[in-house]
């Protein structure tokens, strides 16, 4: 078995030869990377092979992917694949002998390979290239070959640019897993962590994909599941009053104060399976192993699996966390869902005990701070080549209804000099949003929605909708791109002789992150030998509504699948989530409370 060890100490050349064959044909990646060491950690290393390859020359990265054999290929069925490759592609069924999860039935497997060889081979006439999978898949256990052949599938629509990148990091997760292989590394607690966000998703509110919103049968099922878990996990644990499932890691320390960890365990509707399960089930992975090596902290660690972030049935998003900063409103039990059931009715139905919301609220001197796990939902880590980045700031949001009023007319006999167009103004409008966000790092805009009211073919458009969505993790950042944007569209309209009217819609300011925690989180992942990257989160998280009561700190892993969410084409590895499992351990045995303010 290789060891990091022997890689951080060996000569140039010993070490190019111990990598032979984790990168296909490419002996330059473990050349150029050799300078690099010592290496803190595999993943350290990992993370140095990649970066390799994505600042090598396009020349070079075509090469690399060219290198890679066709995916049940002339060279599979002859057995002439490189032993790495023979192995991966038959964990997938692809050498013609066996295949998981597919049909037993002989005839459809080879309608499978079948469909296979005619999708490589459209792939390879539009890319000039192989398509490159690491058919192990994100769990290391193989991907089912219907997964493959619908992954072959979506990329063979991808522009050229994507795909190529797409590949490469293909081919650094086809390297974690060689490499995994022969050092004999596990990544146990992340497996553990991705087993679970599985097991999870196979209740839900709908016969297809994932749904499972607040208080419904199978959201009371893994809520059930969850309270197994923890307390299988040495932790004691109940269901709270709004069904959040909170469990506790008891310290030995009598004074002991508490560390809130947890995420969301309820989903948007046709969900991925680790938005919010993730950091319920990475840190109750740590949890276990602390547990099952008798090591216990010098605080309580409260690991709580909140009830609605998504607040898909009842309007109120963030119910659970709420619940505990004492910004639960009673008025919100009246709220009726979809079919008319208050939530108070809803609560009730579930066993749980509305009027006893109020007593959930946590006081804030009894507690040391928030840290979340969450999947990044969004492409920067993926980018990057990082497996985990240190959240900045939750976003703060302003958004707007934006009306533009011109003059219709005839598309025949309006010259274009004597037009006023309504929606040739939001055209430069939306331009402008781009513009002026792409100017700032940190900001994102958006014109979500556009609208021409009874629009018509032959019509110059009189009116004109538009919707606005500015966003930063800093408030002072994103009110001077506003202000600018603001500005530009009175300009335009000012020229164009369009009337207009903006309606604001939504106004929350960005909630920063606790520095001293952000410190921590940042120190751990440095002792893991992690480049220490931070970003703010554009998306809403349960840590909005605790920062009301304590420090909040969040840890991002890098997604898949271009960093897609709130999808079923959602993913993140049992690797990634074990380098934050790891970092989330560490950060633990060194936690220092915040100094005193
Ligand atoms: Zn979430």
């Amino acid at each position: 078995m290789l060891t990091l060890a022997e890689l951080n100490t060996c000569s140039a050349d010993t070490f190019v030869n111990l990598l032979d064959g984790i990168y296909e044909h490419s002996p330059w990646v473990a050349q150029r990377t050799a300078a690099a060491r010592p290496f803190a950690t595999l993943s350290a290393l990992k993370v140095a092979l990649q970066q390799t390859v994505l600042r090598a020359e396009a020349d070079a990265q075509l090469a690399l992917i060219r290198a890679h054999p066709e995916l049940a290929g002339k060279q599979a069925m002859a057995g002439t694949l490189t032993a790495a490759s023979t192995e991966e592609q038959a964990s997938a069924g692809l050498d013609g002998q066996r295949n998981r999860n597919g049909g037993n039935n002989h005839s459809d497997g080879e309608a499978e390979l079948e469909t296979l060889r005619q999708l490589n081979a459209a792939y390879r006439a539009r890319f000039g290239f192989p398509f490159v999978l690491a058919v192990k898949g994100h769990d290391g256990q193989g991907m089912p070959r219907s997964a493959i052949i619908a992954t072959l599938q979506r990329r063979l629509r991808a522009q050229e640019a994507d795909e190529r990148a797409e590949s490469l990091r293909q081919i650094g997760r086809i390297a974690e897993l060689r490499l995994n292989q022969r050092c004999g590394h596990v990544p146990t607690l992340g497996a553990q962590a991705l087993a679970a966000c599985e097991a999870l998703a196979q209740w839900s509110d709908t016969p297809e994909g994932l749904t499972c919103t607040y208080l419904s049968p199978s959201h009371q099922r893994c809520a059930a599941q969850i309270l197994q878990w923890m307390r299988a996990a040495g932790m004691t644990a109940h269901i709270d009053a709004i069904g959040n499932v909170v469990g506790r890691y008891r310290s030995d320390r009598p004074d002991a104060r508490v560390l809130l960890m947890g995420s969301h365990y309820d989903t948007v509707v046709d969900a991925g399976r680790y938005d919010g399960r993730a950091g319920i089930t990475v840190p109750l992975a740590v949890v276990e192993m602390l547990h099952r090596t008798g090591e216990r902290l010098p605080f309580h660690l409260d690991l709580i699996a909140f009830a609605d972030e998504e607040g898909v049935r009842y309007r109120h998003t963030l119910l659970g966390s709420r619940a505990l900063a004492g910004t639960f409103d009673p008025a919100w039990l009246a709220s009726l869902d979809a079919d008319g059931i208050p939530l108070r009715a809803a609560l009730v139905d579930a066993g749980l005990h509305p009027d006893a919301v109020p007593t959930l609220a946590r006081s804030a001197g009894e507690l040391l701070g928030f840290v979340e796990v969450h999947i990044e939902q969004g492409p920067v880590l993926l980018e990057r080549g990082l497996p985990v980045g240190v959240v900045t700031a939750i976003a703060g949001s302003c958004r707007y209804q934006l009306q533009l009023t011109g003059v219709a007319g005839h598309a025949g006999t309006v010259p274009m000099a004597l037009r006023r167009d309504a929606a040739a103004a939001a055209a430069e409008i939306v331009l402008l949003v781009e513009r002026r966000c792409r100017a700032t790092a940190g900001v994102v805009g958006t014109v979500g929605q556009l609208d021409v009211p009874r629009g018509s073919i032959n019509v110059v458009p009189g009116s004109c909708r538009l919707s606005l969505d500015i966003r930063a993790g800093d408030d002072a950042v994103r009110d001077a791109a506003l202000a600018d944007i603001l500005a530009g569209i009175a300009d335009i309209c000012a020229r164009r002789g369009i009337a207009h009217t903006l309606e604001p819609v939504l106004r929350t300011a960005a909630t920063p992150c606790a520095p001293w925690l952000m410190a921590q989180l940042g120190a751990a992942t440095a002792r893991a030998g992690l480049e220490v990257v931070s970003l703010p989160s554009g998306a809403g998280h349960d840590g909005l509504a605790l920062a009301a009561l304590t420090d909040i700190a969040m840890l991002f892993v890098r997604c898949g699948n271009g960093g897609i969410s709130h999808h079923p084409l959602e993913t993140a590895s049992a690797d990634d989530l074990d380098v934050a499992a790891g970092i989330l351990a560490d950060f633990l045995r060194h936690f220092t409370p915040a100094p005193a303010a």
